[in-house]
């Protein structure tokens, strides 16, 4: 397969300012990774935290995007597990050292040394990009079918904070009900658990959508629970849910974070957690979270519903994202 030397890419150059269409030398892959031509890449809420400047760590230039879906077509010399060829998705862990304490306790999302795909290193809103190739997804051929590309976040990381709540949770709650939201509450409904989906308040298309997928229960994230949770998920980045979801659930009850951003959280009476309540965050991703969840995505036949965007529509798909205008996800597809 011919590879044109020069791709064309969305570029963060400063933070707060739209991305740039630009005309970029396709990369060389180094000899620990592999060059991979992208077919989509899911837009996720991290990336508006990163061109927003919330996260303040960009290497700029920056070509955001972590929910690739593409094709090996290059290899480094000691990339040699996959093949020219193979449909691999690249995450958000771009890469860990293996040697850290963190690394070496079976806890890689922590790595003091990590690399983040479309933050620290160039990611998937381009026609091209490296991956260091350990850090690559073999994908099922289901991934073929593009609206899968948000699958490896909202999916991996939502499913990541889906384990954290513990087998015996039934009524979970949820609060923002986006990309991840609609990938979790299909696999909860296969175990038979009930989901509250909890969204801006007033959204009602939202709150239909919820319902159409399964929900018990929807309604805005000032409302209370109909019932004392077992345990919550927050999605949406405002700090006030914390307090809020705790306040909704049960003695013994979790409230996880799955969010890499969240505004601060408002101080609260230490009623709302004693009983044995907990408050915990997710960060990031293991290449372990990734077996799991392609295990259960396996089982239950995930749909998501997507909105696609050709590639240099990408600040348009962000501002639709920001805006609550449309449900599901969004996913840039390039021209093939
Ligand atoms: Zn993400
Ligand atoms: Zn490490």
């Amino acid at each position: 397969m011919g590879i044109s030397p020069s791709m064309h890419a969305m570029v963060l150059e400063a933070v707060g300012k739209p991305l740039i269409y630009r005309t970029v030398p396709v990369p060389d892959p180094a000899a620990n990774q592999v060059l991979v031509k992208i077919l989509a890449c899911g837009v996720c809420r991290t990336d508006l935290h990163i061109t927003e400047g919330e996260l303040t760590r960009p290497e700029l230039p920056l070509i955001p995007g972590h929910e690739v879906i593409g094709i090996v077509v290059r290899r480094g010399e000691q990339a040699v597990r996959l093949k020219v060829g193979d449909l691999v998705g690249i995450p958000w862990m771009g890469y860990t050292c293996g040697t850290c304490r963190y690394c070496l306790s079976d806890r890689e999302n922590l790595c003091e040394n990590a690399i983040f795909t479309g933050y620290t290193m160039n990611g998937g809103y381009a026609e091209y990009m490296v991956a260091f190739e350990p850090f690559c997804i073999p994908l099922p051929p289901l991934f073929q079918d593009l609206s899968k590309a948000s699958l490896l976040c909202a999916g991996l990381i939502g499913y990541r904070a889906y384990r954290m709540i513990g087998d015996g949770a039934e009524n979970i709650g949820f609060y923002g009900f986006g990309a991840a939201a609609q990938i979790l509450i299909q696999i909860a409904r296969h175990q038979h658990k009930n989901i509250y989906a909890f969204t801006r308040d007033g959204d009602l298309e939202a709150q239909d959508f919820a319902r159409k997928l399964g929900a018990s229960w929807a309604g805005g994230s000032t409302q209370k629970a109909p019932l004392k949770l077992d345990a919550s998920i927050i999605f949406a980045s405002p700090g006030y849910l914390v307090p809020k979801a705790l306040e909704d659930v049960d003695k013994g009850g979790v409230v996880i974070c799955g969010g890499i951003h969240m505004s601060d959280i408002p101080s609260f009476p230490y009623d709302i957690l004693w009983e044995e309540r907990s408050i915990r965050s997710i960060a990031n991703l293991t290449r372990k979270d990734a077996t799991a969840f392609l295990g259960i995505s396996a089982e239950v036949n995930i749909n998501t519903q997507t909105r696609f965007y050709p590639l240099e529509q990408a600040n348009s798909a962000l501002a639709d994202l920001k805006n609550g205008k449309f449900q599901g996800a969004a996913v840039l597809v390039m021209d093939q």
